[in-house]
């Protein structure tokens, strides 16, 4: 049994330690899981949903307390960790509505009747990284649950706390301990071992696109389902016709929250040429104005990241190559902190613009007109969101078209909102989370034909 040690990021004190779960305690966990699965889909719908308003209402109780981990596990703001706890309560109020509603169809045929069933799959592995512990495990456990299936869940080793404290409140929720499991471990020993074991019959991944990519070609080897949530290189597009002091204004925060540790970061600003000057003029105070500092002030809006090695890797890209336009401060002292930093490189290849930082790093690059807007926002290989600015509704909902992303915005970098899909387009991922169609992801279609013929 090996054990990891957690240190919070505004700080570098060590925190604790977990204990990592092994590939035998894993099997274990997952036969539990495939075991408790028949009870749990065969409760009654109201049951099931009763269940998981419990556990939503044990979380909204708990939100402070979980906000704390969080702010001490992973250095986020109290006011983001406060709306992702939140976040967790509502996507479990809204998923609870689906046991109740899980229709099939009657479908006209000849000769009798035929219906569908949506059937749970199974035991569902859920594999979660280290930037937004909470919301990501909500998303995949809520309609995985809701569609009568047991889930067993690996956190980021860095971020285990607040998913281990996730599963404490499913069980004072009454829901049965084999329902809803949280192993904390290494991606190599429990997340490979949800993709290897046949029990498992979907994986819910997010992270990095080269691990997503090995974790597709692994389930190909059991026709595994895969959901995959992976990378970004997000483009904020700011037109001519835009309110610019409203575009510059906002621009830092589509990049700088959660200190650019986010797959929606719009961290390729592209503006067009004429008013590119004075977008900087605008950019320059809203980037210093952000408030970066102790994670536990109400007012601070951008902690440190994540850990000394993405500390490192992010630092890698601000090498005195790419000319630096502003960068804001940080506090002295321990912490992994990195400030607001905007970079204006020479080209649209230079590596700061195809690659995801993953810090609070954007770049600022000219366009000319439309067509050239849509084409830089597209030389990616990722699709995941973007942002579009311009008083134009025609061309708002023209270029929001013409973006190959899952996820568009207009005057708005808002990305997630849990009663729409959200997901990629490319390199970005497979499948779609959240919205109105997501236990659909977690059933099989089963159809049932009924001769009536004598
Ligand atoms: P990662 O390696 O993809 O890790 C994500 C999750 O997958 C973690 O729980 C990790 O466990 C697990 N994992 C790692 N290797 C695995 C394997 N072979 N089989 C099954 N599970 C495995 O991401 P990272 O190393 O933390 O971050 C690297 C980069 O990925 C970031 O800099 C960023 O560019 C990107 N990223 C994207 C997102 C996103 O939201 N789309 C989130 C995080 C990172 P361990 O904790 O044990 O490694
Ligand atoms: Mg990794």
């Amino acid at each position: 049994m090996s054990a990891v040690q957690l240190r919070n990021p505004a700080t570098e004190q060590v925190i604790g330690t977990v204990e990592l779960a092994s590939l035998a305690e894993t099997d274990a966990a997952i036969e539990r899981a495939h075991r408790a699965q028949p009870a749990w889909a065969a409760l009654a719908p109201a049951d099931r949903a009763r269940l998981l308003r419990r556990f939503a209402e044990e979380v909204e109780a708990d939100a402070e307390h979980l906000a704390h981990l969080e702010v001490t596990n992973s250095g986020h703001t109290i006011g983001n960790a406060r709306w992702e706890a939140g976040n967790v309560a509502n996507v479990l109020n809204y998923y609870s509505a689906a046991p109740e509603r899980l229709f099939g169809r009657q479908i006209p045929v000849p000769g009798g009747v035929n219906l569908t069933f949506a059937e749970p799959l199974g035991v569902v592995g859920v594999i979660v990284p280290w930037n937004f512990p909470m919301p990501i495990a909500g998303w995949a456990l809520a309609p995985a649950l809701a569609g009568g299936n047991t889930v067993v869940l690996k956190p980021a080793e860095l971020t285990p706390l607040t998913a281990l404290r996730l599963a404490e409140l499913a069980r004072r929720a009454g829901i049965p301990d084999d329902v809803f499991q949280v192993l904390p471990g290494k991606g190599t020993v429990v997340g490979q071992r949800f993709v290897t074991h046949p029990a498992v019959r979907k994986v819910v991944f997010t992270g990095s696109t080269e691990v997503g990519k090995q974790i597709m070609a692994g389930c190909a080897a059991q026709v595994k389902r895969v959901t995959l949530e992976l990378g970004g290189k997000n483009a904020n597009l700011v037109f001519a016709d835009a309110d610019l002091a409203r575009a510059a204004a906002a621009a830092p925060y589509g990049v700088f929250d959660n200190a650019g540790q986010d797959c929606c970061a719009r961290s390729r600003i592209l503006v067009q040429r004429s008013v590119f000057d004075e977008f900087m003029a605008l950019l320059e105070p809203a980037v210093l104005g952000v408030v970066v500092g102790d994670p536990n002030d109400p007012a601070t809006e951008m902690g440190p990241l994540i850990s000394a090695a993405h500390h490192a890797k992010v630092s890698s890209y601000v090498d005195g190559l790419v000319p630096v336009a502003i960068q804001g401060k940080v506090p002295d002292g321990p912490g992994f902190w990195f400030p607001p930093t905007v970079l204006t490189p020479s080209s649209a290849r230079d590596r700061t613009v195809t690659e995801e930082i993953f810090g609070p790093v954007v770049t600022v690059l000219p366009f000319e007109d439309e067509a050239e807007a849509i084409a830089l926002a597209n030389d990616t290989d990722y699709g995941l969101s973007g942002s579009i600015w311009t008083e134009n509704l025609g061309r708002g909902l023209r270029v929001a078209r013409g973006v190959q992303a899952g996820n568009l915005s207009v005057n708005s970098h808002s990305s997630v909102r849990y009663w729409t899909p959200f997901g990629g387009f490319k390199s970005s991922g497979l499948g779609r989370e959240l919205g109105p169609d997501a236990v659909a992801a977690f059933t099989e279609t089963k159809n049932v034909f009924i001769s009536t013929e004598e």
